[in-house]
């Protein structure tokens, strides 16, 4: 799970990696919490996506008029798709230098890996690309840990500022335990900094792996705070696994393996899937309903493909609930259906019985999602 850098820098608290002070803000009344910090200070957008910077997100203030004319501007702002809600408003750090670091999981090599560098505060794929010399990279075995003369030599080879050597290698070091003890996935931090207050940590991206969440408490916690689409939660509260994606061809299966297989087949005739939704095994016909009322909610969706193998899943129950959710209704987009295995002679003639001019039924998967493209375009 992604955390918004505010989370990750509750971690750094924890792990006591140095970082700048801060408060967050939630909306324009808690503008005066900043009193409470230094000026200037740095005003940043808290969306999960990099290039906050570029895109505007991040504003560095001189005085509470230019807090105020900021946190203005940036509040709602539309980062490549993500409506910024919080803003992290920490005090300025003077920079010198900027590095990367992060640590990940290198699953080939059963090793975890450190990458370092001294070219950060920029894209670092760019770095790799260009200069890969410039990105000092680390297997560390997880038994033995991080070794000392590895970090030194790691931190030498990369050309870091040698006067700092001392500090670097604290952080270092903790950014490694929070990433280990943490359970992360990923902690990555660019800028690491240095600053006229010593080595800090000006950025967090961090994941928490979530199936160690039964040792960490904070996990939940942190989980309610990252808001989830509507839909999602809509689907969530009705037992349905939904996934928005951004396509137009809407997906109900049943059974993770055959969605995803229906997005395949969706994408070999040239259309894009605008969701993945699998009502499970055994679903019963609310559950189809249900299905298709999430879709409803979608304005992407330009036609629907219903691609049910029953097996514990009755296709009868599911003709059902589709004559349920659309019986007598004026559908807003066309929908395509293809049933096979259990009682799907018997859910075919329910079908057939209950006539809807927008519903097609398809006696296979490929011609079905070749219908739901074409009749969706
Ligand atoms: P990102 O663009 O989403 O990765 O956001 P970052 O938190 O990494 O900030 C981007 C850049 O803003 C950094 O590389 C710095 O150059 C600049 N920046 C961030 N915090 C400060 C700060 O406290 N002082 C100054 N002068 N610049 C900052
Ligand atoms: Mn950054």
């Amino acid at each position: 799970m992604d955390l918004f850098e505010y989370q990750g820098k509750s971690l750094y608290q924890s792990y006591e990696i140095s970082h700048p002070k801060s408060v967050l803000i939630k909306n324009l009344n808690d503008l005066e919490k900043v009193n409470t910090l230094n000026y200037p200070v740095v005003v940043k957008a808290q969306v999960q996506v990099g290039g906050r910077g570029k895109a505007g997100g991040i504003k560095v203030v001189n005085n509470y008029q230019e807090l105020e004319d900021s946190a203005n501007a940036i509040f709602g702002m539309d980062i490549k798709g993500h409506k910024v809600e919080i803003l992290l408003v920490e005090e300025a750090s003077e920079i010198y230098e900027e590095y990367y670091i992060s640590f990940t999981l290198d699953r080939s090599e059963k090793k975890y890996l450190m990458m370092l560098s001294s070219k950060g505060g920029m894209d670092i794929e760019q770095v790799a690309k260009d200069t890969p010399d410039d990105l000092i990279k680390l297997h560390i075995s997880p038994s033995e840990g991080l070794i000392d003369k590895d970090l030194d030599n790691s931190i030498l080879n990369a050309k870091l500022n040698q006067e700092y050597t001392v500090e670097l290698i604290q952080i270092i070091k903790k950014l490694f335990e929070l990433f280990v003890a943490g359970d992360c996935d990923l902690v990555e931090v660019n800028p690491l900094a240095i600053t006229s207050s010593g080595v800090m940590a000006l950025d967090a991206k961090v994941a928490l792996d979530m199936n160690a969440k039964f040792k960490h408490e904070n996990f939940q916690t942190l989980e309610d705070e990252i808001p989830i689409p509507e839909e999602e939660k809509y689907a969530k509260e009705r037992g349905l696994n939904f996934i928005k994606l951004d396509g137009s061809v809407g997906i109900i299966g049943n059974g993770a393996g055959l969605v995803m297989s229906t997005l395949d087949v969706v994408a070999e005739h040239g259309g894009n899937a605008a969701n993945f939704l699998d009502i499970g095994g055994g679903a019963q016909s609310e559950t189809v309903s249900a299905a298709l009322e999430v879709l409803e909610t979608d304005p992407n969706v330009k036609s629907v493909l219903i691609n049910i193998f029953g097996g514990i899943t009755r296709c009868d129950l599911v003709a059902e609930g589709i004559v349920k959710a659309t019986k007598g209704k004026n559908l807003k987009w066309p929908i395509v259906i293809r049933l096979d295995g259990t009682n799907a002679l018997e859910g075919l003639d329910i079908l057939k019985n209950n006539p809807n001019e927008n519903i097609f039924i398809s006696e296979n998967m490929d011609n079905a999602a070749k219908l739901a493209v074409e009749s969706g375009a």
